[in-house]
This record gives C-alpha cells, sequence and structure tokens, in this order.
C-alpha cells in the first residue's frame, strides 16, 4: 500500500526556491515523489538550481519559472504556462519571503510596501491565481512559510513581523473560502533556522547563546527540521488539517 505522505505524481510549485528554505522543501518534496517547479527572481541561480536537482532526480521531475511573486501579469503567464507544460499543480508552497531590518520610525513607506508586498500580497496572487485552477478540480494543498514573528515581535522587523502575522490570518481566510471545495491551506512557522543567511547570527556569541537559552529543543533549527512537515502539509495525510499554523521552532513559542 502506498504511503499517506507519498507524492508521487503530484506537481508542487515552490515559490522562493532557488536556494534557502524553499530548495530544502523542494527537495524533499522531490524525494516523497513530486514533479517539482522552482520559482526565484534570478534566472541564473534558478537555473543553476534546476540543473543540480534535475541531475538527482530527473529532467522531467525539475521544472523552473523566474517570476516575480508580486507581479500579477508575471505570476498568471506562469501559473499558465506550468499547467500547461508541466501539469496541474497539486500543492503549492508559498515560501518567498525577505527581511528589512531598521527601526519602526526609521522605515520608509518604500521599504514597509515592499516587505508586505513580498511577504503578503504575493502569497495572496499566487495563492489565488493557483487556487482558481485547483478549486473546480476540488483537491489541492497551499502551504504558507510563516515564522515565529507571527506570533512574537521583535525590535528592527516590524514590516516583518506585521506581514508573517498577516500571513497566518490569509491562511485562515483562504481556508474559510476554500476548504468546502476540497482545498487544505495551512502554515509552516520556522524558528530560527542555521542557513548561510543566519550564519552571522550563529557566529555571534550573544546572539547564539539568546537563541539557546531561549528555545526549549536548546539548539538552532536546520532546514531539514522542516521537511518533514512540508511534505505531511503536502500530503493527504493532512487531508482533514485546514488553517492551521505548525511552529517549528523547537518549543520557542511556548515558553517565556
Ligand atoms: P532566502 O535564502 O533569502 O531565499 C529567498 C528566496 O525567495 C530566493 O529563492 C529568492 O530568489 C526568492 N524571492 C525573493 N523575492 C522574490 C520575489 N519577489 N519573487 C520570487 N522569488 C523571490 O530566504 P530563506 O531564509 O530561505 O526564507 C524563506 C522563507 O522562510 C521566507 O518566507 C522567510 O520569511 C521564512 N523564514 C525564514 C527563516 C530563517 O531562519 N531563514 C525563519 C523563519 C521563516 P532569488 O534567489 O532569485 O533572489
Amino acid at each position: 500500500m502506498p504511503s499517506v505522505f507519498d507524492l508521487t505524481g503530484r506537481v508542487a510549485l515552490v515559490t522562493g526556491s532557488s536556494r534557502g528554505i524553499g530548495l530544502a522543501i523542494a527537495e524533499g518534496l522531490a524525494d516523497a515523489g513530486a514533479t517539482i517547479v522552482l520559482n526565484g527572481l534570478d534566472p541564473a541561480r534558478l537555473e543553476d538550481t534546476r540543473a543540480r536537482l534535475a541531475q538527482r532526480f530527473g529532467d522531467d521531475r525539475i521544472a523552473a519559472r523566474a517570476f516575480d511573486i508580486v507581479e500579477e501579469a508575471a505570476v498568471a503567464a506562469a501559473v499558465e504556462s506550468i499547467e500547461t507544460d508541466v501539469g496541474a499543480i497539486d500543492v503549492l508552497v508559498n515560501n518567498a519571503g525577505i527581511q528589512h531590518r531598521e527601526p519602526l520610525l526609521e522605515v520608509s513607506l518604500a521599504d514597509w510596501r515592499r516587505v508586505v508586498d513580498i511577504d503578503l500580497t504575493g502569497a495572496f496572487l499566487v495563492g489565488r491565481t493557483v487556487a482558481a485552477r485547483m478549486l473546480p478540480r476540488r483537491a489541492g494543498k497551499i502551504v504558507n512559510i510563516c515564522s515565529v514573528q507571527t506570533d512574537l515581535a521583535r525590535p528592527t522587523i516590524g514590516p516583518y513581523t506585521a506581514a508573517k502575522g498577516a500571513l497566518r490570518n490569509l491562511t485562515r481566510a483562504m481556508t474559510a473560502e476554500w476548504a468546502g471545495d476540497g482545498l487544505q491551506v495551512n502554515a509552516i512557522a520556522p524558528g530560527y533556522i542555521h542557513t548561510e543567511m543566519t550564519q552571522n547570527l550563529v557566529d555571534d556569541e550573544e546572539f547564539n547563546s539568546w537563541i539557546l537559552g531561549r528555545t526549549p529543543a536548546r539548539r538552532w533549527g536546520t532546514v531539514a527540521d522542516l521537511v518533514g512537515p512540508a511534505v505531511w502539509l503536502s500530503s493527504h495525510a493532512s487531508d482533514y488539517v485546514n488553517g492551521q499554523v505548525i511552529f517549528v521552532d523547537g518549543g520557542m513559542t511556548v515558553v517565556v
């Protein structure tokens, strides 16, 4: 009997998957059997990643589309071309996101809008474009990548905190409108993940010991820690899980 976590034959679009967390999730979904459509902004980096994954999984299992998740026409064209050339999208992971560190009093309106656009509006735009095709098929999985900042604030990351908090409620709004037609929309909220991007924080003794002291699991997360929850929320194993945010944070958000 196939596993309830098996994704063989499913098509998964993972936004922001040319590197980082999105890439790890894309590889994890491919390991579970899915055909993957990678996405990012930089076409050269995206092609490098596509070629690398294609060596492991085969060219027919790894596609790529470079587009900006906040450009409505580009999103529509990309989704159309994926459905025509790769297949109907079964799984969408809204992962692309950015950070901007500055005290709220100093954040320019342009920077505020850029963060809210990419971290919130992009998930709305790609989400509803894909959902419009999933709904008549009465099946589909959408996974929005939130953050511990969905629940907790910290100084100097106000726009990100606002956008990631709203992304939780967008997950609920999508659930309210689409769950009755067979879609499951959920979110993963990663804690502090040790990646290239956070290496400087790991190397910062003071910050590192604050993280270790603040995290019941007493370690940083790894991208591998996110793969199991992503496969679960993309598979039949989560068919009655609707509108939830799964915190993968070593327990950080449940203690003070
Ligand atoms: P990352 O390494 O900076 O990668 C970001 C990815 O998003 C890249 O593939 C980038 O493409 C793409 N991207 C950025 N803006 C885009 C746009 N407008 N349209 C399409 N693609 C775009 O980020 P990450 O650290 O892996 O984070 C991924 C997600 O996890 C984000 O939503 C982030 O908020 C969340 N998260 C991260 C952490 C952490 O510790 N890193 C913790 C909690 C939550 P290019 O390569 O072309 O630039």
